[in-house]
């Protein structure tokens, strides 16, 4: 028999999502009428907005005739049309970004989980506790070593791979200009390189905090930014991402060489979809959601905050987290708020070792279901 990657021995069993369908299942068994709502889904609910649609659609049509059917995309990198859409994107909030620099792909899991590839073996990995649980399984799955850090205040290794995200999932906190400048400096005294997910870069509000690690000084010489249309535009089943490799780093022709033989690129209409994204029209509608995800979050920071329960995250971000009432650990109030309430949230503890005793809810339910989640947490304390 082939022998296996033994790497993928190595890693946990991913218990935390398993574990709670697990819960909710036997809840939803002995209590089939109790009106459950889930508070815990990472994904959007909301549909497309009609500038997609139209443009997905409109290209679909193309591609059924002969004169303006495409087949392979020539360089499988993204067509011109959605690297310059994505460019002129950047620019619009200040950070320059040549179209040559970007990757179209289908989506930021992905990309986040594939970038180990052109790192050697032995790089050292540092992942940033509670973590989007992408960054540490690939890395595992590569045979390289994983560390753990907290969100600001730790030095780069030398030669490391620092995977950063923010806003981050689960805590919903964003760096400031300063706190990432102080890892860039770091990064670059080390010789270490930062990998960068900003799939949740469009909830920023906040002028402090930067939409992308390319706005802060000295980034162009340490960074990777990967980055996805699934929150910000609801693509999360269209599936369209971006990562972006600055041309003096000798990882872009590395990555380029990478995607050239191993992905033949995201297909034609659902780049002409995602292009909608970025025009004005588009633009105008996609805010139009974020608003209403906003709204939801804050209805769960404004409970938390009558509550006197200490929360990060909602004001840039999704998702809010929460440290359990009581001192109670994360799974015990797991079942409670299941138990008591009928909602669904997720253990902060499934995120990493500092996600203990914390807890996550995302505000991508709908408004109704926000309100009555929040009546129903008021209700049980
Ligand atoms: N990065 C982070 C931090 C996420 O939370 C998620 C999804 O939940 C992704 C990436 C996945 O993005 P995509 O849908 O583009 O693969």
């Amino acid at each position: 028999m082939a022998k296996i990657n033994e790497n993928f021995l190595n890693l946990k069993q991913n218990y935390l999502f398993a574990e709670i369908s697990k819960r909710v299942g036997e809840f939803v068994t002995a209590n089939p009428n109790a009106p459950l709502i889930r508070m815990g889904i990472g994904d959007v609910t909301l549909p497309l907005v009609p500038a997609v649609v139209e443009a997905g659609k409109k290209a679909f049509d193309e591609m059924g005739v002969k004169e303006t059917f495409r087949g392979y995309e020539d360089s499988g990198r993204g067509y011109d049309f959605l690297r310059n859409a994505v460019a002129g994107y950047y620019k619009s909030f200040g950070a320059t970004i040549s179209a040559d620099e970007i990757f179209i792909s289908d989506g930021a899991k992905s990309d986040s989980g594939n970038i180990g590839d052109i790192f050697a073996q032995d790089c050292p990995v540092i992942v940033v506790d509670p973590a989007y649980p992408v960054y540490v399984d690939s890395s595992i799955m590569g045979g390289k070593q994983v560390s753990f850090a907290d969100f600001v205040g730790f030095t780069a290794p030398k030669n490391s791979l620092i995977y950063l995200c923010s806003p981050n999932n689960p805590t919903g906190d964003a760096y400031t200009y300063d706190q990432l400048k102080q890892i860039v400096d770091s990064a670059i005294a080390s010789n270490a390189v930062i990998i960068y997910d900003a799939a949740y870069e469009a909830f920023i509000t906040e002028d402090d905090k930067p939409r992308s690690i390319f706005m802060v000084e000295g980034a162009r010489q340490c960074a990777i930014e990967v980055c996805s249309l699934s929150k910000t535009a609801g693509f999360t089943g269209t599936r369209c991402g971006y990562t972006v490799i600055p041309q003096e780093l000798e990882y872009h022709n590395l990555w380029r060489r990478r995607q050239a033989t191993k992905f033949n690129g995201v297909s034609y209409p659902v780049q002409r979809a995602a292009e909608a994204v970025f025009s004005p029209e588009g633009q105008k509608q996609i805010q139009a959601n974020l608003a209403y995800y906003k709204t939801n979050a804050q209805i769960i920071t404004n409970t938390l905050t009558e509550l006197g329960i200490e929360f990060t995250g909602g004001i840039n971000s999704p998702y809010v987290w929460f440290k359990c009432p009581n001192n109670m650990d994360s799974w015990d109030f797991f079942d409670l708020f299941l138990n008591k309430a009928n909602v669904v949230g997720t253990p902060g503890v499934g995120f990493g070792k500092n996600g203990d005793g914390w807890f996550r809810l995302t505000a991508f339910n709908t408004l109704e279901n926000t309100q009555e989640a929040m009546k129903r947490l008021k209700s049980i304390l």
